[in-house]
């Protein structure tokens, strides 16, 4: 039976809209490796295996086979899934699109200790604007200064289970038997009113680990420098042409 958890992008948790298979035959929504991969360097790596490619030998196209596939045995998913995305893309003025990205760094120690703990892992997550982000003059604000706290909540395995860490850099390192998965609640300063924002992320303990990102809409209404770009808006044209 085919299931569509064969179909879901490991970066963004969604069923395939525009897959596109690499050569190391991992797949991953075309639009998150465009905002994945730096283009600028003429080689890329996949964000699963850590393989290197050289963009010109091995260009990302969508795979039409695949995504016909995914159409029409999963026509519901997929509909939704493109429906998560208008609504991603549309924006109201005082919304701004941005990236969090997390994912878990991962290093194997084959050690004799009776513990047995030997995986460690470091859980992290950052926030950056999407590289096609609109509110261009808003980028020399750091996004990850307007985080109050991350909390990130552990297996009951662990002592303690629920750490929150109150500094950047937001990553939290630990040693373990299993994977598991980890809420994430990322909370911002009380002055900016911005929502929290909470994901999850399911370890992967296979090659260095696993980076993934996922795009959200915060509503920085009452960000200091929202407010100043409104007032003076030609600044903001003029940056935005450069
Ligand atoms: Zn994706
Ligand atoms: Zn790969």
């Amino acid at each position: 039976m085919i299931s569509k958890d064969d179909y879901i992008c490991s970066i963004c948790l969604g069923v395939f809209i525009d897959p596109c298979k690499l050569k190391c035959q991992h797949i991953f929504c075309h639009s998150c490796l465009l905002d994945l991969i730096d283009f600028n360097n003429i080689k890329y790596k996949c964000p699963m295996c850590r393989i290197e490619f050289i963009n010109k030998d091995s260009p990302l196209s969508i795979d039409q086979e695949l995504q016909n596939f995914i159409k029409n045995n999963f026509p519901n998913q997929y509909q939704q899934r493109l429906d998560e995305l208008k609504n991603i893309q549309s924006l109201l003025p005082n919304e701004l699109k941005i990236e969090v990205n997390y994912g878990n760094y991962y290093k194997f120690e084959d050690d004799e200790s009776d513990d047995g703990l030997q995986h460690q892992w470091t859980v992290h997550v950052s926030l950056d604007y999407t590289k096609q982000s609109d509110k261009i003059a808003l980028k020399d604000l750091d996004l990850n200064s307007l985080i109050k706290n991350v909390t990130f909540t552990l297996d009951e395995t662990f002592f303690p289970d629920v750490v929150t860490v109150r500094q950047p850099p937001y990553l939290l390192t630990r040693w373990g038997w299993d994977v598991f998965t980890i809420p994430i609640k990322i909370k911002f300063k009380k002055e900016h009113n911005i929502q929290p924002i909470e994901i999850e992320h399911h370890l992967v303990f296979e090659n260095d680990g696993i980076e993934k990102r996922q795009i959200v809409k915060i509503d920085i209404s009452n960000l200091t420098q929202f407010q100043a770009l409104k007032q003076n808006p030609q600044q903001q044209q003029q940056q935005q042409q450069q």
